[in-house]
């Protein structure tokens, strides 16, 4: 009988164009031997034990959500605004208070807000998020984040896909009895989610996240093609490029004085999406313990979707310290009327996966 291994990964699911660069077989591997190449794919370099796990974890293999779900939230949803959105307790609109973070953040400055109160008070020993690698601002790396000051770091968006799940195993041989927060894109959360409830994966990679934070995601760019495409639209100023927001049907490149570098309809970087975001049809990061989001929010505040116990107490909390302003969202079609619509669009997308 044949084993799956690396191998069978990279020839059914990396060359396949079905990989989203979720990190997760990289987190997953028991020797470390498995990376992200400079081509956003996982890539090996050592001596592999032919354990399976990478193959058995990657969420493009298989994802039975109905069994997450019920593992998650104790059900599977319904048939109704849940086949959009996933299972959620309530939506707010939310931002924080802090000057600090509302220099920096991308939109409400809620996913740093929840990270930086929650390490604050040793609720959690350790985020594991996404900040920007050493050589651009634009270039996700996954990031473990021990200090409440380093969070700033891995504050904004960056519209390209590093890999988030890769920083839980690094975190995990630091810290191997410590609590974590986890914040991820749709495809990061659904890879932690594939490793805590699958029967063959390393448990080890998620059995310590007592918080998942999922960001709202419509599509991420191939980042040297994004790259490419920001160097011939404004040549030189590529360098001062700190910050891309995309923002009523706009891609906009920003220096950190806040002048418009770029700025182009959307569309015209659809060429540059990676093939894995073509058939994802997450939106809202429906596995997450928490969503954020902002597409129809008021400049400035975040869309919140707290989904477990976990999620939920956790906002209260920082709502109650008053790091975080909200307000319920009472009126679901109007004020998240967008949030659906995008979701509805996102749902198109073929889900493929191997078995
Ligand atoms: C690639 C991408 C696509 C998005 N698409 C949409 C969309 O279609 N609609 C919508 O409403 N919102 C989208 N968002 C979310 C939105 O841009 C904000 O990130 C969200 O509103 C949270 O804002 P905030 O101010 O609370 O976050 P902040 O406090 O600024 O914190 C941002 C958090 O996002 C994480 N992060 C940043 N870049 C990445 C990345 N590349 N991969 C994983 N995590 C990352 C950081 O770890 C950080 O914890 C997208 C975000 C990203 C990164
Ligand atoms: S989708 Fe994720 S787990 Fe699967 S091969 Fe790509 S990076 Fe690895
Ligand atoms: S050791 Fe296991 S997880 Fe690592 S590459 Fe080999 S089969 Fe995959
Ligand atoms: S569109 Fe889907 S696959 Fe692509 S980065 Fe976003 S969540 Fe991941």
């Amino acid at each position: 009988m044949s084993l799956n291994v690396f191998g069978t990964l990279m020839s059914k699911v990396i060359n396949a164009n079905l990989c989203t660069n979720c990190g997760t077989c990289i987190g997953s591997c028991p020797v470390n031997v498995l990376y992200s190449s400079d081509a956003e794919k996982p890539t090996i370099k050592g001596r592999c034990i032919l354990c399976q796990i990478c193959y058995y974890s990657c969420p493009r293999v298989s994802l039975d959500i109905q069994e997450i779900e019920k593992g998650v939230f104790g059900r599977a949803r319904n048939d109704g605004r849940e086949m959009l959105t996933g299972i959620y307790k309530s939506a707010y609109l939310a931002k924080t208070t802090d000057p600090y973070i509302q220099s920096v953040c991308q939109d409400g400055g809620v996913a740093t807000s929840l990270l930086k109160f929650t390490l604050e008070n040793n609720t959690i020993d350790c985020a594991v998020a996404t900040s920007s690698d050493a050589i651009s601002q634009l270039k996700p790396k996954p990031t473990v984040i021990w200090n409440p000051k380093e969070l700033l770091l891995a504050s904004g968006a960056r519209y390209s896909i590093g890999g988030s799940v890769g920083g839980l195993g690094e975190a995990f041989q630091s810290f191997p009895k410590g609590n974590f927060a986890f914040v991820g894109l749709p495809c990061e959360i659904q890879g932690f989610r594939k490793i805590q409830f699958s029967k063959r994966s390393n448990e080890h990679t998620s059995q310590n996240v007592a918080l998942s934070i999922g960001i709202f995601c419509s599509k991420v760019f191939n980042y040297n093609q994004l790259i490419d495409y920001f160097s011939k639209e404004c040549g030189d100023g590529l360098k001062d490029i700190t910050r891309v927001e995309i923002k009523k049907g706009r891609l906009k490149a920003l220096s950190r004085n806040k002048d418009v570098l770029v700025d182009v309809p959307v569309n015209k970087a659809d060429q540059f999406v990676r093939e894995g975001c073509r058939t994802c049809p997450d939106y809202t990061a429906e596995l997450s313990d928490i969503s954020i989001g902002a597409a129809g929010a008021p400049l400035g505040w975040s869309i919140v979707l707290t989904r477990t116990e976990a999620g939920e107490n956790a906002f209260k909390e920082v709502c109650k310290s008053e790091l975080l302003e909200y307000k319920p969202i009472a009126d679901l079609k109007k004020e998240l009327g967008l949030v659906l619509k995008l979701a509805e669009i996102k749902k198109k997308n073929i889900w493929k996966q191997v078995e």
